[in-house]
């Protein structure tokens, strides 16, 4: 960081232009054109192989081993007329990251000639070797080898950068003796789970007909554009995502005047880029708007089924970054990039449904009449009650942790909401009498030009981690960072648990003699005497909320990824995981393993930093400008003119408070002998965490009292303001 990167940086900035904006095509000509979709395997394969495929993908059969070599030569003949060379199984390791490693077709002759080749082996299981992977101790080095196995659910597609053209095939990882060391085996797992005790319900309800259960996910992912100029000057930026440093911008979002504003040109070309590249990898983006605070943004794609859309999801998160860069931007998909203003979630919006019954989760106009639909909600929201400490545990991260609470998203206490007109449905079922549900109704706008629109029985709040938003729940909790696999591991197999509960004790009953109504009202009144508690429709911001849930409701408020990561390990998880075959005592300690040193080397990196740009860059610009400040005033005073000292004495106080909290959080950072990784978490978040921040209060002071022409970083208002 070099005395003037700040200047050079805006003039920079200054002098950009938008790139030239493309005449988008039509959609149906972008639509999929990079993915190797059915209809693509249907003309390139014979009938009874693109059969078989089909059962597995749309009916989760077995896949046929026998028939890969067929599909394998079709997927390379339409990769390579698209230009790949390459081909990378694409696996999704537990840091929350995209993997891939790329293999050529080049298959060299005995005769020294080449040829392309890509076979049914290399196609269903690669071996990536991928050893670096935190895998929380199930692989050791020795036996380092982890493989790559075909996800035929997943479509393949070829990912086109300025590099070139490579053939992507989504895999789940695993280990050599079969244990999951990523996070779609878990997702896969789940769904099946999920789908095993939903047929059962369903069949109890008298359907005859049942296809799978699958789950739906539809994310909304937040982000800042920050442009590269001013990010690249930060080191703070660079390599934690986040500025650790920064006072806030005289104007933040308090005049809401961004929050769905007209989105500025240079950003609107980006967007329209990464929606088209994103409509080729048949990703469907819906929506797009500017967000609350200042420099940040929301895209949206259409909902798909789970596992897909995670998959979507991860590359729509290398979609933006790379994206960006084009742009001349940076994409902060951190939680909390910027103090003082709004973080980014990801809302994870998710239902269960299938081809007969349809959206389970949908109660239709009269949701008192459709029993089906009560138990599915009753069932998630018994699920919540019972795990919600597990739900909070997978959102938990230590960028997540600025967000959780902060009055900006929802509290760390995990409630659900249902909205008036459900809430008073099973207010009644807790009575034992169901008797209807309020009618939607008609809103009159009172102009008559305008139609006369459908009230929306359920309303929205904004302040609840776990809603109910008229034929699904969106889960709110999720970080932007995050991939969106862990929290549908969490729903699908908290909601398998709860409805295999609900079949359970619906044959019980039913073989006691009640009939189907009576037993369904019997399982529904004693879902709400144990776990009405969960439901909560007030402010969840509120302290009167979080004092009440904890002493009154008996909920859990665990406030840091050190209070939640252990959750992991408590026996009723571990049990749970077990029976609804999702993740191995083994594999969930991995889990609770890896996530827990991604805390700590988070916290460990960003307070290295702290240390080292208190001192490297903000310590020498305060004492240049004490310099200046010291010589004008005792030149002023050798002319006889006695000048202020307030502002030099003030800044020269801030450097010592400063410095001195600096060799503070130097020295607790030199402690290394920890009892357990739990005991290390706790140091990380209570001791580390309050000295980083002190240092930073110091430090932002400063840059308050400090003349700007001497501050050597980006500051708030060029970061969010200049786009
Ligand atoms: P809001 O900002 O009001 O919460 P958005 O329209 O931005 O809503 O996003 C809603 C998301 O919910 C979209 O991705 C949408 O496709 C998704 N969604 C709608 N219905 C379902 C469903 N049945 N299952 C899962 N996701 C759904
Ligand atoms: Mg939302």
């Amino acid at each position: 960081m070099s005395y003037g990167t700040r200047v050079q940086a805006i003039s920079q900035v200054t002098d950009r232009k938008p790139l030239p904006s493309k005449i988008p095509q039509r959609l149906e000509a972008l639509w999929a054109t990079d993915v190797f979709t059915l209809s693509k395997m249907q003309a390139s394969l014979p009938k009874d192989v693109f059969k078989s495929v089909k059962n597995t993908i749309l009916t989760g059969g077995k896949l046929d081993v026998s028939i890969a070599g067929t599909v394998a030569a079709a997927m390379k003949d339409w990769a390579t007329s698209k230009g790949a060379l390459y081909y990378a199984h694409v696996f999704y390791p537990m840091t929350n990251a995209t993997a891939e490693k790329h293999d050529g077709f080049i298959s060299v002759q005995s005769d020294g000639s080449v040829i392309t080749e890509f076979t049914g082996k290399v196609l269903v299981q690669g071996e990536p070797d991928g050893s670096s992977f935190p895998n929380g101790g199930l692989r050791s080095t020795f036996e380092a080898r982890g493989y790559t196995a075909w996800d035929v659910t997943s479509p393949a597609y070829v990912m086109e950068t300025d590099n070139g053209v490579t053939l992507c095939i989504p895999t789940v990882f695993i280990s050599w003796t079969g244990e999951a060391l990523d996070k779609k085996t878990p997702l896969l797992r789940s769904i099946s789970s999920m789908s095993k005790a939903a047929t059962r319900v369903l069949k109890l309800l008298g359907h005859t007909e049942v296809a799978p259960v699958n789950s739906s996910c539809g994310a909304e992912q937040e982000y800042f554009l920050v442009d590269a100029h001013f990010a690249h000057s930060r080191p703070d930026l660079l390599l934690t995502g986040r500025t650790l440093f920064g006072k806030p911008a005289a104007k933040g979002q308090q005049f809401d005047d961004h929050y769905f504003g007209a989105i500025p040109e240079r950003v609107q070309v980006f967007m329209q880029e990464v929606e088209e590249r994103m409509y080729r990898l048949g990703i469907p983006a819906k929506t797009r708007h500017n967000e609350v605070a200042p420099g940040q943004f929301e895209i949206a794609p259409f909902f798909e089924a789970a596992n897909v859309a995670s998959d979507h999801q991860q590359l729509i998160m290398t979609l933006l970054k790379s994206t960006a860069k084009k742009h001349g931007f940076v994409c902060l998909l951190h939680e909390k990039p910027f103090a003082g203003i709004n973080g980014s979630g990801k809302h994870v919006n998710w239902s269960v449904g299938n081809a007969t019954q349809g959206n389970l989760l949908d109660p239709g106009d009269t949701p008192h009449a459709n029993m089906q639909f009560l138990l599915f909600c009753g069932a998630v929201i018994r699920g919540v009650h019972k795990y919600g400490p597990l739900l909070r545990a997978v959102v938990a991260t230590a960028s997540n942790d600025h967000r959780l609470g902060a009055n900006e998203a929802p509290p760390a206490i995990i409630s659900v909401y249902l909205g008036s007109q459900l809430e008073k449905v099973f207010d009644q079922i807790s009575q034992g009498r169901i008797e209807g549900s309020d009618a939607p109704g008609l809103m009159d706008l009172g102009v008559d030009t305008l139609p006369v629109f459908p009230k929306d029985p359920g309303d929205r709040n904004r302040t609840s981690p776990f809603a109910f938003t008229g034929n699904r729940f969106e889960f709110r909790a999720v970080g932007s960072n995050q991939s969106v696999s862990g929290p549908l591991v969490a729903m699908n197999t908290i909601l398998a648990d709860s409805l295999t509960w609900v079949a359970d004790n619906l044959e019980s009953r039913m073989k006691a003699g009640e009939d189907l109504n009576t037993a369904a009202e019997g399982v529904l009144k004693e879902i709400m005497d144990k776990h009405r508690n969960v439901i909560f429709g007030g402010n969840g911001y509120s302290p009167e909320w979080h004092k009440m849930a904890v002493e009154e409701r008996g909920l859990a408020n665990l406030r840091t990824t050190a209070d939640a990561l252990p959750v992991l390990k408590a026996d009723y998880i571990e049990e749970l995981f077990t029976r609804m075959g999702v993740l191995t005592p083994i594999e969930l300690e991995s889990r609770f393993d890896v996530y827990a040193e991604q805390y700590l080397l988070a916290i460990e990196v960003e307070a290295k930093l702290v240390v080292s740009m208190a001192k490297t860059i903000i310590y020498p610009a305060a004492v240049r400008y004490l310099s200046e400040l010291s010589s004008a005033i005792a030149n002023a005073a050798a002319i006889g003119i006695e000048m202020n000292k307030e502002s030099a004495q003030t800044v020269s106080n801030l450097v010592k408070l400063m410095m001195d909290s600096v060799a503070k959080l130097s020295e607790a950072m030199a402690k290394h002998d920890f009892d357990s990784i739990e005991e290390h978490m706790q140091y990380s978040a209570q001791t580390i965490r309050p000295l980083m921040d002190k240092v930073r209060e110091y430090a932002d002071t400063l840059e308050g009292e400090v003349a700007d022409n001497f501050w050597p970083l980006p500051t708030y208002q060029e970061m969010l303001f200049v786009k």
